[in-house]
């Protein structure tokens, strides 16, 4: 069998887990297994490196500073390298370059296109251990671009789908997926077993332990995944097809790192609408919710609410175009980023009453709902970022530690 393992910062945090994870390493390859590892950057380091680069410079190149960050994950690739090959393992290691990783030219955000494999195979056939540099490729220019934060996940599903890897391990620091974050909610409830798409809704919505994009290429091309602790042997997740007759929820998500923008304004034309939704697609910015409302007056409001720190930041920057632009209608912007997402996940969520019920559970809290957004697999309920980890808990308590409650 072909297996590829991905492991996250934490596990090679310093030289005693790169040892350890080199340890755990031998012992699966001795079971006859051909073995391929992508590696995050050691815990700490891509964020040391980012603040580096801004005091040395208040807005750094891309380019640049893609080529610095990719220095991280060479890091652990040839520490764990060396750690390999202290114990008697066969490794080699690599970098995107060395493997033709192919992306898209953004820097900063690049996505996979292809991946050279012959190399990987080469040694592979050799025996060897392969060692592979996550988050990272290179674009058509061959400079160094990296996936976005949590990218290496990306990475691994991207290189078992191209070398059809019969598994993808994602090995972190904590035992899988569980019902809420263990760090909130005490009875939170290990997952064992997510379809794809199950585990992709509670990613987007701020289970931080995957990135989402790698739960979306696993189902794009069915690939099955397993999210393991490095630090045991504990089952962890299993993330494989939907189990159709199962009706249940998942676990309750919530992400922090969100803004809602309301821009405000008389009679808004719909050319001016258009123009502030096509700037935004240009300047890259993904929204998540949008609503319009009018008064009797037609004094309009259009919200949105923001998912992470760089779509709030490009909005920030944004801003004020649209509010020096004389030609259009809208006379405020305002930006709240105190605000956190709360979400209730799984198929169930379609049975009616689940909204009554959070509803009911979060006002009867004096917590309160700024906005609402839903899809056929979750609730998303917007709140102050002071009410964030009562609500996480309160809807923990209603819909996973109560007996019946849906
Ligand atoms: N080192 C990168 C980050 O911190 C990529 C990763 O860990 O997956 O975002
Ligand atoms: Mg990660």
């Amino acid at each position: 069998m072909l297996i590829i393992h991905k492991y996250g910062g934490t596990s090679l945090a310093d030289s005693t887990r790169i040892k350890e994870v080199a340890k755990r390493i031998k012992k699966e390859s001795q079971k006859g297994d051909d073995l391929v590892i992508v590696v995050s950057a050691p815990s700490g380091m891509t964020n040391q490196l980012l603040e580096q680069a801004s005091e040395i410079c208040t807005t750094p190149s891309l380019r640049e500073v893609d080529m610095m960050l990719t220095t991280g994950e060479q890091l652990s690739a040839s520490l764990l390298s060396l750690a390999l090959q202290d114990i008697g393992v066969d490794a080699i290691s690599f970098n995107s370059f060395q493997i033709n990783m192919k992306t898209t030219n953004t820097y900063g955000s690049a996505k996979l296109r292809e991946i050279k494999s012959d190399r990987i195979f080469t040694e592979i056939a050799k025996k060897k251990v392969v060692v592979i540099t996550g988050f990272q490729g290179i674009n058509e220019h061959n400079d160094f671009t990296t996936l976005g934060r949590g990218g290496s996940d990306t990475t691994a599903v991207a290189i078992g789908v191209c070398l059809n890897a019969d598994m993808v391990e994602i090995f972190t620091d904590v035992d899988g997926f569980h019902t809420a974050d263990p760090r909130l909610v005490k009875n939170a409830i290990q997952v064992p077993y997510l379809s794809h798409s199950e585990a992709l809704e509670m990613a987007s919505l701020g289970a931080k332990i995957m990135h989402d994009r790698s739960v979306a290429l696993a189902m794009k091309y069915g690939i099955n995944l397993h999210v393991r602790n490095s630090y045991n042997d504990n089952k962890g997740t299993i993330i494989g097809e939907a189990k159709m007759e199962e009706i249940k929820l998942n676990g309750v998500a919530h992400s922090n790192k969100n803004a809602l923008i309301n821009i405000m304004g008389q009679n808004i034309s719909s050319a001016t609408i258009g123009k502030i939704f096509t700037r935004i697609k240009d300047l890259n910015i993904n929204i998540s919710n949008i609503s319009k409302t009018q008064d009797a007056d037609n004094y309009q409001q259009i919200s949105m609410l923001l998912e992470s720190d760089e779509n709030i930041e490009r909005f920030i920057k944004y801003k004020d175009e649209i509010i020096q632009n004389k030609d259009n209608e809208i006379n405020a912007i305002e930006i709240n980023q105190d605000v956190a997402k709360v979400s209730v996940v799984g198929f169930a969520v379609r049975t009616s009453g689940v909204f009554a019920q959070i509803w009911q559970e979060l006002t009867s809290n004096n917590i309160d709902i700024l906005m609402v957004s839903t899809s056929d697999l979750s609730i998303s309920s917007v709140v102050k970022l002071a009410d964030m980890e009562k609500a996480v808990q309160i809807l923990h308590k209603k819909f996973f530690e109560t007996a019946n409650s849906i």
